[in-house]
């Protein structure tokens, strides 16, 4: 019997702001691993760790900006509407409750994922959802703890998600884009012109807003 499901992607970030670096490895994901849709979902940022004067509706605004021209990525607000620090895996476990109908696979770059044995219930995570990890410019050594995660989790090739299943991981081929929204907030004062990392509507509100300025 072949009881595969569609697959949802979940693209967690902070999103402060939404850059083509994210873009086109949501898009890149999207395609090679035939996922039905990638929710991009801004986390809450607690004050003082919230860049100053641009709040969690303007970070959600760029993002909704960004992918309007792409009906397979979607905005997800789950986090953001709860107004309280959350967990991967708490957001998971709801967003499982939401689409029973769909396998979930968690996206998250080499850097994150590098840190994941670190994170609050993750064995929980990957009972919940594969993982795809896109590769990063300066970030691409696995440390230790990534590296015997992936001994008896890793999957080769994308088709491999469509079997029923979770846990898997799938350490993407992608190309690399090298940006970070820090560098990104700390190149934005001094620019007049859209930088070729982030998408024009996005330059655009941060201009009319008087955003990281
Ligand atoms: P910062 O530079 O402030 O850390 P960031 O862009 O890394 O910003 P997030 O917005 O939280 O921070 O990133 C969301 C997700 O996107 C993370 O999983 C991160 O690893 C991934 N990501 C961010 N930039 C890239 C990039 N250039 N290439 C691949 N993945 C990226």
């Amino acid at each position: 019997m072949n009881n595969t499901k569609p697959i949802l992607g979940i693209f967690g970030g902070t999103f402060d702001p939404i850059h083509y670096g994210h873009l086109r490895c949501a898009l890149h994901v999207q395609q090679a691993c035939h996922l039905e849709q990638v929710r991009l979902m801004p986390c809450h940022l607690p004050a003082h760790r919230a860049s100053p004067g641009v709040s969690a509706e303007q970070r959600a605004d760029m993002v909704r900006l960004a992918i309007a021209d792409y009906p397979q990525l979607a905005l997800e607000l789950l986090e953001l509407q709860q107004h309280r620090p959350s967990y991967s895996a708490i957001s998971l476990a709801q967003l499982a409750l939401q689409y029973p109908e769909h396998q979930l696979a968690f996206i998250l770059g080499m850097d994150a994922f590098n840190q994941f044995t670190r994170w609050h219930r993750w064995q929980q995570i990957l009972q919940l959802a594969d993982l795809i990890v896109c590769q990063r410019p300066e970030y691409q050594t696995l440390s230790a703890e990534s590296q015997a995660l992936l001994l008896h989790r890793q999957v080769q090739q994308a088709v491999d998600l469509q079997q029923p299943g979770k846990g898997r991981i799938l350490v993407l081929d992608n190309p690399l884009h090298p940006i970070s929204a820090t560098e990104l907030r700390h190149s934005l004062p001094e620019l007049n012109a859209c930088p070729a990392w982030l998408p024009p509507a996005v330059w655009n509100y941060i201009r009319l807003h008087k955003l990281y300025s």
